[in-house]
């Protein structure tokens, strides 16, 4: 049985630790270690068909970044996480997408713009629904809005990577 692996990436504080173990443990982490670098494994049916995921919670220290390329590399798919309180998430997935790109020697990587924290309201948010359209159609990644806190669209963002890794 092959392992489709996936990494998630984005800067710090967007919820990429959140997401991991909202989607593998069902729970809600409020606060979680900032630094810590793991990959989990999970078995499950996707269209009934058994399929092992790999997943990779990446965090940005400088000690990882060679360690990252390599990572990217032989990951097959992308979580690439902005936060709709943080602006300056829109900025560093841009670097990684390009770092990801880079690393694998291709354009265009099976990946989803995920956008997190849409429990956040309207007036709170610090990017606007525009702004994260047009970063998906530059990014050329189809968007997922996603809440970790509420578990919304958490395990369809994770079962449409495994599709589309099938699929490729
Ligand atoms: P990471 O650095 O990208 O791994 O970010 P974390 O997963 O550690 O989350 C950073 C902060 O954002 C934590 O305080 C979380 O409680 C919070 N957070 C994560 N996901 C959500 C979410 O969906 N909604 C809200 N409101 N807060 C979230
Ligand atoms: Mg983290």
């Amino acid at each position: 049985n092959t392992v489709t692996k996936i990494a998630v990436v984005g800067g710090g504080g967007v919820g990429k630790s959140c997401i991991t173990l909202k989607f593998l443990r069902n729970v809600f982490i409020e606060q979680y270690d900032p630094t810590i670098y793991e990959s989990y494994r999970k078995s499950m049916l996707v269209d009934e068909e058994a399929a092992v995921l790999e997943i990779l919670d990446t965090a940005g220290q400088e000690e990882y970044k060679s360690l990252m390329d390599r990572y990217f590399r032989n990951s097959h798919a992308f979580v690439c996480v902005i936060s709709y309180d943080q602006r300056g998430s829109i900025g560093q997935i841009r670097e990684y997408v390009k770092r990801i790109q880079r690393a694998k020697d291709e354009d265009d990587i099976v990946g989803l713009l995920v956008c997190n924290k849409c429990d956040i309201a309207n007036e709170e948010r610090a990017i606007t629904d525009e702004e994260v359209k047009n970063l998906s159609l530059e990014l050329n990644l189809n968007l997922v809005e996603c809440s970790a806190k509420t578990g919304e669209n958490i395990n369809d963002l994770f079962l449409t990577l495994v599709r589309n890794v099938r699929k490729k």
